[in-house]
């Protein structure tokens, strides 16, 4: 008996062997493909419910076997399940193009479609036709033929063309090394770090140590080591990265990237890329997105003059430096950073112990929106280290179950995510409850000493857990609507909201006492941790707002008159530079965010959601950090609502206006 094949509640880790994973994939596809089947052979009169509901509510199975196996994948995996992974992951992409290219599937969801006004439909009824409609017309399902080939061979160009400039940036990082065998080039590195080089001489049978472009070696080499030239040297390897001319430079690749997204998006009846993209996301439209950036670089550009002069002045009278330079930012801005708040991790962490933390950010949902962690032991996990939790509101109703996998392991992926085994939706007068978890990498207890937290895995938990809440307060009617499923600028505003209360006395005296005296952390360090994290917002910021541009300069334009990819990049950095062009470096080349990965049109949305969390959580401090009020308008307005409606006008609901920029300016310092 295949478990995964027999109906289950919570996924039933501990029955599962991986030889139970392909076959269950490859039975679960054909039943999906059977319940297709049957809506297209359906001959009834299209409808909305024998054809968007019951194409929504097809491939349930499979989707509960995919959620097992790729949260697996990510958290618990072994070189088995990467090979599953390898062999099913093509199987499922053919299985969903099979969908998409359905003619006969299309002709029946048009039809719902075209008489969408008088079905009567819910909002959230609309929104899903709309949905399912566009996951096709944006394939390309309403083109003729010639322009559907056209279509199939510029996605299939792309992909390649993503997959090489990847491939490239990749090669260019791993063939650099900076070998040094002068112990004295390294000073200023931590002895950590200095250990860290010096192993990977080793592992390569070298004398001395290797400084080379991945971050964990690039990044406390730009920030602590002293001597200037070879932070040039480095800085200037690292800024070229597929820029040298050679076989593995990307300047024809980013090129072609860009005209063929432009040609597929023109086929479509788009203007540019970021017209088809940002229609599927809150901003809407490319104009809303130079507004919403030059917005912010009007208002950012003095601070960030104000801080880069300020550090100028400190590396002048530190080190007689006259000109501020690319590979000067990291090291002086450490040392700057060091004498204004003299704060480490080290005095923060006892305040943090895991335990604390987590109970503290229960309490905290539980004071927002009335709910009730209930540890239980009865749920069967993948790994001994995984909590589980039963989760109510306070008159006793099941909301949802909640997995927390707290530390890292061999076959555990780095960073920290939110992940579900189900989503919740509702059917046949059932509310069907999801199961959600948050995967993190926190450093473990040992014999001596408790798990003790960095601030940053403080905020990091609260993120995730905010997304948690987001999966676990979902109250919709369908499951591709439900919970996270909503447009890419909107879904970071549960988690970042959440990261809010780690900064204020009254929610940390609920949690962030002293592991072994019990003292509640003093307010002085409170004071320091916040207006450390404000510390040069200004040039952050617009650093962010630069790629957010370049980004923009690349889709939001008709790219076919671009020859110059340096040239380009240099007009689109104009309004932002603060340190002094140099010739030899360019980031087109090795932008793998907006050329590789989902990014395209999307970088902006980084600095989209601080707006949205700060201008929310100030309706917060208005009203008060735990304000009933306040926290159930979050809750019935855009927890429980997933996508079932335009994100701006559930916000808009729970604020009573369209989100404004000063809460966030405010927040970082940038309003004097
Ligand atoms: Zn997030």
């Amino acid at each position: 008996m295949n478990p995964l094949l027999t109906p289950f509640d919570t996924a039933p880790f501990s029955k599962i062997e991986n030889s139970h994973f392909k076959p269950a994939f490859l039975q679960a596809m054909e039943e999906a493909r059977a319940e297709i089947d049957q809506i297209t052979a359906n001959e009834e009169v299209p409808s909305f419910e024998n054809t968007i509901e019951a194409l929504e509510f097809s491939g349930q199975q499979l989707d509960r076997i995919s959620s097992v196996f790729f949260n697996l994948n990510s958290a618990e995996t072994n070189e088995e399940i990467q090979k599953i992974a390898q062999e099913v992951s093509p199987l499922l992409s053919e299985f969903s193009n099979d969908i998409t290219l359905n003619e006969a599937l299309f002709k029946r969801i048009k039809n719902v479609y075209d008489q969408k006004d008088s079905l009567n439909l819910s909002v959230e009824q609309q929104t899903l036709l709309d949905k399912k409609y566009k996951s096709f017309s944006r394939n390309g399902a309403n083109l003729d033929e010639d322009k559907k080939k056209r279509l199939r061979e510029i996605d299939a160009q792309l992909s390649k063309l993503k997959l090489k400039f990847g491939e490239n940036v990749l090669a260019e990082t791993n063939k650099y090394e900076m070998h040094l065998t002068n112990e004295n080039d390294l000073d200023g590195l931590p002895e950590g770090e200095k250990e860290a080089a010096a192993q990977m001489a080793k592992a390569k049978d070298k004398e001395g140590w290797l400084v080379t472009l991945d971050y964990p070696s690039y990044i406390p080499f730009m920030k602590y080591a002293k001597n200037r030239e070879l932070r040039k040297k480095l800085a200037l390897a690292f800024g070229s990265k597929a820029f040298h001319g050679d076989e593995l430079d990307n300047q024809e690749n980013v090129l072609s990237i860009a005209n063929l997204r432009y040609e597929r998006a023109n086929l479509l009846s788009y203007k540019t890329h970021a017209h088809f993209v940002l229609e599927e996301r809150m901003a809407e439209t490319p104009e809303k997105v130079y507004e919403f950036l030059n917005e912010l670089l009007v208002k950012a550009k003095p601070a960030a003059q104000k801080e880069f002069d300020q550090l100028e002045d400190f590396a002048k009278e530190l080190d007689s430096i006259d000109q501020l330079e690319k590979w000067d930012g990291s090291y002086y801005s450490e040392k700057l950073k060091q004498k204004l708040f003299n704060l480490d991790d080290e005095k923060l962490k006892p305040y943090f112990k895991l335990e604390n933390v987590i109970s503290g950010v229960f309490k905290v949902a539980e004071k927002l929106f009335d709910l009730k962690f209930e540890e239980v032991t009865d749920i069967d996990k993948y790994h001994e280290e995984v909590k589980t939790y039963k989760v109510y509101d306070t008159s006793n109703n099941f909301i949802s179950v909640f997995y927390a996998d707290f530390h890292p392991r061999k076959g555990k992926r780095g960073g920290a995510w939110m992940t579900s085994y189900k989503p919740q939706y509702r059917r046949n007068g059932d509310n069907v409850r999801p199961h959600v978890s948050n995967v993190c990498n926190f450093t473990r207890s040992t014999p001596s000493k408790p798990s003790l937290l960095t601030f940053n895995e403080v905020t990091t938990l609260f993120h995730e857990f905010g997304h948690g809440l987001h999966g676990m307060l979902a109250n919709t009617t369908y499951p591709s609507l439900s919970g996270t499923s909503v447009f890419w600028d909107f879904v970071e505003l549960p988690s970042q909201v959440m990261e809010n209360w780690c900064y204020e006395q009254e929610a940390l005296e609920l949690f962030a006492t002293h592991y072994e005296t019990g003292e509640v952390i003093p307010m002085e360090l409170v004071q320091k941790i916040k207006e450390s994290a404000t510390f040069q917002e200004g040039m952050q910021t617009l650093r962010q707002l630069s790629f957010g541009l370049l980004d923009m300069s690349w889709h939001g334009v008709d790219p076919t008159g671009i020859t110059s990819v340096k040239q380009h990049e240099s007009e689109a950095f104009k309004g932002t530079n603060l340190y002094p062009e140099t010739d030899e470096t360019c980031m087109s080349t090795a932008f793998s965010h907006i050329f590789q990965g989902g990014y395209s049109s999307g970088y902006y949305s980084y600095k989209w959601a601080e707006v949205l969390d700060a201008d929310a959580f100030a309706y917060f401090k208005e009203k008060g950090i735990f304000n009933k009020e306040v926290a159930t308008k979050f809750k019935d307005n855009v927890l429980s609502k997933g996508g079932t409606e335009n994100p701006m006008t559930l916000y808009k609901r729970f604020r009573g206006a369209e989100p404004k920029v000063e809460a966030l300016l405010e927040r970082a310092g940038l309003l004097n």
